[in-house]
């Protein structure tokens, strides 16, 4: 079974359905947007600037030095830094020496940051002069082919009586202080002319970034993706951004740019908030406010309400406990939200009521779209008309792009409407396999009727109006005496417990049926709740084989940088139990 792309309703004149034009090079958005809009604000962090023209200034000095450093088309240079503007800079200098850019999560302990180093070869390193990025660097190049290192500062953007206040208490370090060899951003763009080397790309085989994703095994492969993969991906969402703008606002100049502001919660090192903020506010010659902590799944949320009261983004993209930190805000009615006129959720299953509430106290309407690192990463997004949403659903197809469901033994027969079952992606954002890792290729990739598809690991099927529906991750099901349970299941139900703020589902081992149900919740602030309460409310909901069999409270749930509730942590923890 395999559906059509987006539904036509709502496709304003003018406006393709099928994106033809993709095969550029990833940087050519800056150039664009730096030519057509060259005093637009791109970045803006505490209180200072940077415009399109000034971002592509800095990145052509960055693509000048890196090729005086010999660095080549094709070698890798890594990224290791928060959302910060130097962000945008440094990335689309990387692409335009001709060379594949590495981000990294800046979360990562040394040995995380040396295997991934090694495994690309990167010869480059860009971190920060901060006791939890510069040090973690010196130690993890160590055994690398890592030849230089940058560290780009804050100083610049900090207001004065900080910088002054900062030097006097010493407590921004000294570029002396660190090791020869070492390069300071700010030299680099005090000396190198702001001239990007020569270098022809053809982008639908020119690799322009490797990116680490934990798959479906315990060791982190990196996706390697083309120019023309991310290419694909932000055009679509520019489109569809542009198509789900609010009656009123004004399509000639959100066409035109200047208008859109992304609020930047969601880390840039991953595809999520690399493609739909960094990238698709640069495509559209929108502004882009960087919030960078490294925490993202857990950011000061005051300052971001803050920021959001400040700024007025009209756009907020991020992982479902984003919109819960907002939903579950004690003081969220004190702050205007009212500029946000579209969300966008992804990276894990957004549940309903959720997303009902969120709506119901921000006034803001949420979209939920699907992806992975392995599809830079977009490939399903609800319509853009907001009446045409199915909550629950992760919508249809983006553009060009072909989704079957197929049975999840041999990821080859593809299967009925209705039915459950792998769900696999054919398109043009799907990376061009895993770096250096030709086994791995093997496992994802299937040839159906003359086409590559890739595996993505999640079970789900289509209903009788084209709507996709993500069941749940193969390797999360639970089989309870023969039955299968999938965790998402029992997590919209336990959503539906006004006292609850987060839920997470994990299978644990039985010695009766194998496996059972066990939820790890999070109350909402200030409320109190019995194990008992909560498994009676299941019980009026749940099959006997679905229901939790134990409930723990926790504070707050474990979750990934980006911001992903980790089953997989909680489950550890379960069996070490
Ligand atoms: P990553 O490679 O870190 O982007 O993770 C990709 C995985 O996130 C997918 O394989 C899905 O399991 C999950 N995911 C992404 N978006 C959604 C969504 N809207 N609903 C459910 N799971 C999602």
């Amino acid at each position: 079974m395999s559906i059509q792309p987006w539904p036509t309703t709502n496709w304003p004149k003018g406006v393709s359905r099928e994106i033809a034009d993709f095969e550029h090079p990833l940087f050519s958005f800056l150039d664009d947007a730096a030519r057509d809009y060259p005093d637009n604000v791109y970045t803006i962090f505490n209180g200072g600037t940077r415009t399109f023209a000034q971002v592509k200034q800095a990145a052509d000095r960055v693509a000048n030095f890196l090729a005086a450093s010999g660095i080549k088309k094709g070698d890798r240079v890594a990224i290791f830094l928060p959302n910060l503007p130097h962000y945008p800079e440094i990335y689309f200098g990387i692409l335009k020496a001709g060379a594949v850019c590495v981000t990294c999560n800046p979360l990562y302990t040394p040995s995380e940051l040396n295997y991934q180093l090694k495994d690309s070869g990167s010869k480059v390193v860009f971190c920060m002069d901060h006791p939890q990025f510069y040090p973690t660097t010196v130690q993890a190049i160590q055994e690398t082919g890592v030849e230089t290192v940058v560290i780009c500062n804050v100083k610049a953007f900090l207001p004065p009586v900080k910088r002054i206040l900062g030097a006097l208490l010493n407590k921004i370090p000294k570029a002396e202080s660190h090791e020869p060899g070492h390069v300071m951003y700010d030299e680099i763009m005090a000396s190198y002319p702001a001239q990007a080397p020569d270098v022809e790309i053809n982008p639908s085989e020119d690799l322009a970034l490797i990116i680490y994703t934990g798959g479906t095994t315990g060791v982190p492969k990196g996706a390697a993706l083309t120019h023309a993969n991310f290419v694909f991906d932000v055009k679509a969402m520019d489109e569809w951004v542009y198509l789900s703008q609010e009656p009123g606002a004004p399509p000639e100049k959100i066409r035109k740019g200047g208008f859109h502001c992304y609020i930047g919660v969601l880390p840039w090192y991953h595809s999520f908030g690399m493609t739909m903020c960094m990238l698709t506010s640069c495509a559209s010659g929108s502004r882009l406010i960087c919030v960078p902590d490294p925490r993202a799944g857990n950011p000061p949320f005051t300052e971001v309400l803050k920021l959001v009261q400040t700024y007025r983004p009209t756009i907020l993209v991020g992982v479902p406990t984003i919109f819960s930190a907002f939903e579950n805000h004690p003081l969220l009615d004190k702050y205007d939200l009212s500029s946000l006129i579209c969300c966008a959720s992804g990276g894990a299953p957004l549940p309903v009521e959720l997303a009902k509430n969120f709506e119901a106290k921000t006034g803001s309407i949420i979209f939920e779209g699907y992806g992975l690192s392995e599809t830079s990463p977009v490939i399903t997004g609800n319509p853009s008309d907001k009446d045409l949403r199915l909550f629950g659903s992760v919508g249809f197809p983006v553009s060009n792009t072909d989704i079957k469901i197929v049975d999840s033994e041999t990821g080859i027969t593809v299967l009925p409407q209705g039915e459950d079952g792998e769900i696999a992606v054919n398109g043009p954002q799907v990376m061009k396999g895993y770096w250096q890792k030709p086994d791995a290729d093997k496992e994802v990739f299937r040839e159906i009727d003359g086409k590559r598809y890739f595996l993505t690991g999640d079970i789900g099927h289509i209903d009788e109006n084209g709507y996709i529906l993500i069941t749940d991750r193969k390797k999360d099901l639970i089989l309870v005496g023969g039955f299968n349970c999938y965790p998402r299941e029992v997590e919209e139900v336990l959503f539906q417990h006004p006292k609850v703020a987060q839920a997470a589902v994990v299978g644990v081992p039985d010695p009766r049926s194998g496996e059972a149900v066990k939820a790890y919740v999070q109350l909402r602030e200030g409320m109190t709740a019995t194990e008992q309460e909560i498994l009676d409310f299941c019980k009026e909901k749940l099959a006997g084989y679905k229901r939790p069999r134990a409930i723990e409270f926790r504070d707050a749930l474990p979750t990934s940088p980006v911001g992903k509730v980790l089953r997989r942590v909680l489950k550890e923890e379960a069996k070490q139990k």
